[in-house]
């Protein structure tokens, strides 16, 4: 049922890597290069206030909220001004916290099932967040690489989408999208056209009022269907 597929695109935060672990970490090498850097800071704010406040500085600019990494460049930038640093070193702070947010930990099945669907498929990746894959370990694992900070909007919104269709030069029809995320993933696939595989890492219980086109709890059965 899957013969006319030329295309799949992934998402990647907790689709092909657990999110969480990597995030925490990313924060507390940023924490401590600011223990060094800017201690006053640390003397007053934990990792939590600091990340209370990024989301607060987000939900006040929401025009730029589809650019995390500009989102946090320009909060530590105010929380280094406020507490008397120069702000522009908020660019070198926003490089430890990407270098430490690539060090990412793909699931075991990603590596080997993306290589092989490679040799037969045009594989994109499509990510609301921030990593910068080729800094990690999928490096050679797609054709492209497409973030929300580069076509203007975060899922659910259809832009990503959108700009595979103008690249592959495909129509949305023979396309699949593989996600975690209903709302993000799953809906706007299927809105467009696209067929929609849902995964599910935990093996949460299917929702029922949408059936996502395929059910994963990894990628090897992709081999089998696809
Ligand atoms: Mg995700």
């Amino acid at each position: 049922m899957f013969r006319h597929i030329r295309l799949l695109s992934f998402d990647l935060d907790d689709t092909l890597w657990p999110t969480k672990p990597v995030i925490m970490a990313a924060e507390q090498e940023l924490y401590q290069w600011l223990a060094r850097e800017a201690p006053r800071i640390v003397r007053e704010l934990s990792v939590m206030d600091m990340r209370e406040r990024r989301v607060a500085f987000m939900e006040a600019h929401p025009g730029i909220s589809h650019d995390l990494t500009l989102v946090r460049r320009r909060s530590l930038a105010l929380l280094l001004e406020e507490y008397g640093y120069d702000p522009r070193r908020a660019e070198e702070g926003t490089a430890v916290f990407r270098a430490a947010r690539n060090r990412v930990a793909p699931w075991e099945d990603v590596l080997p099932v993306l290589g092989r669907l490679k040799q037969d498929y045009l594989l994109v990746s499509v990510t609301n967040g921030n990593a910068q894959v080729e800094q990690t370990p999928l490096r050679d694992c797609f054709h492209l690489n497409l973030g929300a900070a580069d076509v203007g909007a975060a899922k659910p919104h259809p832009a990503l989408f959108q700009a595979l269709r103008d690249w592959s030069g495909l129509p949305f029809a023979k396309m699949m999208h593989l996600g975690d995320d209903f709302q993000r993933d799953m809906l706007p696939a299927r809105a467009l056209g696209m067929a929609a595989a849902w995964v599910h890492r935990k093996g949460l219980a299917r929702r029922e009022s949408f059936r996502p086109d395929l059910c994963l709890f990894n990628l090897w059965p992709l081999l089998r269907y696809l």
